[in-house]
């Protein structure tokens, strides 16, 4: 078995061939180690080996982790975020990649503004229109993301789509097309895009890409991949943290 350093390593090497095919530049994809499910010494390792970037799905396991782990760690939220939980979360996470409805920005824009900061977030987006996915429409988006960009103590930075599950990579090449080039349309119109935060660039941020298609993703533009089971391994998610 493969220690979560290697891993690490391998993920990183294939994310670097995917930019050399693509040409693009490696510094424009920050990959995030989804350590959902993990216990923290899990998390540690992937810290010693210069993992700075994790995401969690639920608000408990942050809140759980938050303490035990280093203060120069960036949490992403991904996962579905209840509007009663913001609270808990809104000064812990540098990033929440699954906004998906404007009452949900409201809730991250009051409480923001309570601690007198401005959070950045993604909102995501339903490409396939899976029943089972959270996420906007894509007909939906520019109206969406125009409403919630109005808000105050809150900065769109751009879109984050969790595509289907497919055996081969490929099939979601034009997913992650697709979302790129709404991203550079819907996006390009915000006014301050380009500003500070967790991550300071002029680009829009876009979040797409798990083990099984991140390097499809960075072909096609993402600037975050999220991969969990390809540095941590296999979830089980019948043991609790
Ligand atoms: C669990 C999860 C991931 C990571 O999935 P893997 O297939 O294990 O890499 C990425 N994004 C989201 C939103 C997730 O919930």
């Amino acid at each position: 078995m493969s220690t979560i350093k290697e891993n690490i390593e391998n993920v990183k090497a294939n994310i670097k061939a995917a930019c050399e095919r693509s040409g693009r530049n490696i510094d424009e994809v920050t990959l995030i180690a989804v350590s959902k499910t993990k216990p923290v010494p899990m998390l540690m390792e992937a810290y010693d080996a210069g993992m700075r970037d994790f995401g969690e799905n639920k608000v408990q396991e942050i809140l759980d982790k938050y303490d035990k782990m280093p203060s120069d760690v960036r949490w992403h939220m991904i996962g579905h975020l209840q509007t009663n939980k913001v609270k808990y979360i809104i000064d812990k996470v540098c990033l929440i990649h699954s906004v998906d409805s404007l009452h949900l920005a409201q809730e991250i824009s009051k409480q923001a503004a309570k601690r007198d900061i401005t959070m950045d977030i993604l909102v995501e987006v339903n490409v396939a229109g899976e029943e089972s996915k959270f996420g906007t429409s894509l007909s939906d988006l520019k109206e969406l993301v125009k409403s919630i960009a109005a808000l105050p103590n809150l900065r769109v930075r751009g879109l984050m789509t969790v595509a289907p599950y497919v055996v081969d990579e490929e099939e979601n090449r034009s997913i992650f097309a697709n979302l790129y080039q709404n991203c550079v349309d819907i996006t390009s119109d915000l006014s301050d895009n380009s500003t500070r935060g967790c991550f300071d660039s002029d680009r829009p941020l876009l979040s797409m890409g798990m083990t099984g298609d991140y390097r499809v993703a960075v072909e096609e533009g993402a600037t975050f991949v999220r991969v969990g089971t390809g540095i941590f391994g296999e979830r089980d998610y019948s043991i609790s943290i």
